[in-house]
């Protein structure tokens, strides 16, 4: 919901303040679909609510999946799409919310950067996400938020802390910091930033190759942060949280041969903190080709031989295109 236009409505009709506290506790709720359900407000201000403004500031345009994770293409105020997963796994409901329409960093193995960057999302276009999906699946509720959509969030900060400071309050989603993921492709001041702010919030580090070359090849941010100077700044943020740092890696045909399996091990044991979720790749077309199962089989083969912890995760739903942006993009 735009808040400040629901402000100025209020104020225009000279409602009292508490009006606006007891809109937002029910807009937060996510359990009214529009206003008209709103029924400790009058009939008369539930009209001219309605008339006002829309309560979401995202339209559905379309939703594809199952029970477990469904995919939708969300339309904003100016027109622009943005996509938003819901995936229920193992009782965890989790919202994978959008944080930029398009992104500026073009990694090659994913269609939202083959869009480039069309502009940051707003703070409440972000946290509306998680009501759509509030709505869609009531009376159950998303207990988990991850930062893993379209966009690079760091490069929205404003806007995603705003939203996460939203998502986190009492008054807002109240769900807790610990439910709460961002991941990056490694901007490295924002990192630090992030480190910071001192919050239980979970980071991820989408790393996809320890080798400078390859990683610069698929992800072109590596340029501006090399892995040197990106490793830095995760064991900055480690020593200031204390936290687990979990870094992503697709498993691709390019970056799992036995020396990519011993430059990631180096990596990721070079800090006690740091943990490693290996994610078989979402094909988009074009030239970045999956693992195959035997290389994914022989690639963590090594990482045993190396002494590598790690976790295999799931890849949700090929069926629903569910690598970033390919909804979008179509
Ligand atoms: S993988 Fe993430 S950071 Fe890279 S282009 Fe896609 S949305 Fe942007």
């Amino acid at each position: 919901m735009d808040l400040p236009l629901l402000r100025k409505t209020l104020d225009s009709l000279k409602l009292p303040a508490f009006r606006y506290r007891q809109i937002i506790k029910n807009y937060y709720s996510g359990r009214f679909l529009n206003f008209d359900q709103m029924t400790d407000l009058s009939l008369d201000l539930r009209q001219k609510l309605s008339k006002a403004l829309p309560l979401l500031s995202v339209v559905e345009k379309t939703i594809i999946g199952d029970d477990s994770t469904k995919k939708a293409l969300l339309e904003l105020s100016d027109g622009q799409k943005i996509e938003s997963v819901f995936m229920n796994y193992e009782d965890w409901l989790t919202a994978c919310v959008s944080s930029q329409v398009g992104c500026p960093l073009n990694c090659s193995f994913c269609a939202t950067g083959k869009m480039g960057l069309k502009r940051n999302l707003t703070s409440q276009e972000i946290v509306d996400q998680i009501l759509y999906w509030n709505q869609k699946i009531y009376p159950k509720y998303i207990g988990r938020v991850v930062f893993m959509g379209m966009g690079e969030p760091f490069l929205n900060w404003e806007n995603v802390i705003e939203a996460i400071s939203i998502i986190n309050s009492k008054d807002g989603l109240n769900i807790g910091a610990r439910k709460i993921s961002i991941s990056t492709a490694g901007v490295v001041d924002k990192i630090k930033d992030f480190a910071n702010l001192d919050t239980q919030i979970n980071l991820a580090v989408s790393l996809h190759s320890a080798d400078q070359k390859i990683r610069e090849s698929i992800m072109p941010i590596a340029k501006q942060y090399p892995l040197s100077q990106l490793k830095n700044a995760c064991n900055y943020y480690v020593g200031k949280t204390n936290r687990q740092l979990f870094f992503e890696y697709a498993l691709m045909d390019i970056n799992t041969s036995q020396n990519d399996a011993k430059l990631l091990a180096d990596f990721i044991s070079s800090n006690r903190l740091f943990f490693l979720n290996l994610i078989p790749l979402n094909p988009i077309g074009g030239d970045m080709l999956p693992a195959s199962k035997d290389q994914q089989k022989i690639f963590i083969d090594y990482l045993n031989k190396f002494g590598v912890e790690y976790s295999l995760r799931r890849s949700f739903g090929q069926d629903i295109n569910a690598a970033c942006g390919q909804l979008a993009t179509k």
